[in-house]
């Protein structure tokens, strides 16, 4: 029997929803490029309902339960008193999601002797102390996929917010005022605007072909570049580092990893390399930016505008200055977690759990690091400290 510890967000403040907005979700058969969407041998939820936070139990308490295995459900996660720390030592599973990280320090990891499997329902598993990971021959695996093109949406969207003045114009609405004016003093047309992604994984390249059709340059960066007939496709410009990157684009989005080396890549430097007046936005993660060159730069008016879902830590704090500083639209960590992107991570937390009581493989797909080494999606994408 094992003690599985799942972390996740809390409930609404008016508790688990009774009735949805809408009554299904659309189908998809397989991702962009072909992966299949999760194939667990069975599901114990309603696809559509709210599985993320605690008392969805990302639909797994029964499946667990019956198996003999025991379910620790929980969002109270930080400092030595919480649920997570005390529950974590001996814990053989750790779920977490990256909206509400528990973070998995090499001290924490060193501490939880049992602990075989570090599980990301979502994607992203920075929250994980990698090289400690490494080290205990901890097995990490997250969701590959699940919420890629739910975070591409998102990043599209904000990138349409900023560059129209929207939500500044919708606040006039609200406030009972008909000021076009206000409005329209920092409203543009996204159109012949370049655009370009650090980045062209998963998530990067859905943000370039969903916004080929608004008739933008697009540009992008990445340590590996991509087929020569997707760049001509999307008429492409490839640049090889970001700094390369920044001076030709009015909108820049960030789609890389957290690793070594993006962590503060969006510096003071990197930013005054920048057009005056451009967009950033980042739904990747926080870290990737220095947190107050951002308030600068948003200042000075070097960038005009800044939005994304990451912060560090999470959850902000009331005072984190990303909260109050000028020309953002930041939302909290929500791009990767709509219902339809819960109803494919869940499923596919549930297929890796069962391969793993199995003893069968996980998908290579899934895999970020396992027997000891980065490995599957985890080889390709990450990098640990040298
Ligand atoms: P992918 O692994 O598909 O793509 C990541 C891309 O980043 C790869 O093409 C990789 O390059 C590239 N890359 C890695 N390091 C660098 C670097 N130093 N410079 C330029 N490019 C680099 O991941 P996804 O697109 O699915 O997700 C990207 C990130 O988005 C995740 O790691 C996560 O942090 C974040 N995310 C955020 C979510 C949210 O809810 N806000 C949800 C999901 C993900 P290559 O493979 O060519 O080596």
């Amino acid at each position: 029997m094992a003690k599985v510890l799942c972390v996740l967000y809390a409930d609404p403040v008016d508790g688990q929803p009774k009735t949805y907005a809408r009554d299904d979700l659309p189908k998809i058969d397989h991702y962009p490029g072909g992966q299949t969407l999760p194939t667990p041998k069975a599901i114990d939820f309603q696809p559509g309902a709210l599985l993320g936070s605690v008392s969805g139990e990302l639909g797994l308490r029964s499946f667990l339960e019956k198996a003999g295995h025991e379910l620790v459900v929980t969002s109270d996660k930080e400092g030595p008193n919480s649920v997570f720390e005390k529950e974590l030592v001996d814990a053989e599973v750790v779920i977490s999601q990256p909206f509400w990280p528990a973070y998995l320090t090499a001290e924490r990891i060193a501490k939880a002797k049992k602990l075989k499997l570090a599980l990301t329902a979502g994607i992203g598993s920075d929250h994980v102390d990698l090289d400690a990971a490494i080290k205990h021959k901890v097995t990490v695996a997250e969701v590959t996929y699940c919420n890629s093109i739910s975070v591409a949406e998102h990043v599209v969207m904000m990138i349409l917010g900023l560059v129209r003045n929207y939500l500044p114009s919708h606040e006039w609405v609200r406030k009972g005022g008909w000021n076009i004016a206000d409005c329209v003093a920092r409203a543009y047309d996204l159109e012949a605007m370049h655009v370009g992604t650090v980045a062209a994984g998963r998530i990067g390249l859905a943000v370039l072909r969903r916004l080929k059709p608004f008739d933008v340059h697009l540009h992008y960066t990445d340590r590996h570049r991509l087929p020569a007939e997707v760049e001509k496709e999307l008429n492409l410009t490839f640049h090889p580092t970001a700094a390369d990157m920044a001076p030709h684009c009015d909108v820049v989005t960030i789609n890389a990893p957290l690793h070594p080396e993006t962590e503060g890549l969006f510096n003071d430097a990197l930013l005054g390399k920048m057009k005056r007046g451009a967009y950033l936005v980042n739904t990747a993660r926080a870290k990737i930016c220095d947190r107050d060159a951002i308030v600068r730069a948003l200042e000075s008016g070097q960038l005009a505008g800044y939005a994304g879902d990451v912060w560090f830590p999470q959850p902000a704090p009331a005072d984190h200055p990303w909260r109050t500083m000028p020309h953002q639209g930041m939302t909290p960590h929500i791009s990767g977690t709509t219902l339809s992107a819960q109803a494919r991570y869940a499923a596919g937390t549930r297929e890796i759990l069962e391969d793993y009581f199995a003893g069968k493989p996980i998908r290579d797909e899934y895999l970020i690091v396992d027997s000891g080494k980065l490995a599957g999606t985890g080889a390709h994408s990450y990098s640990v400290k040298k």
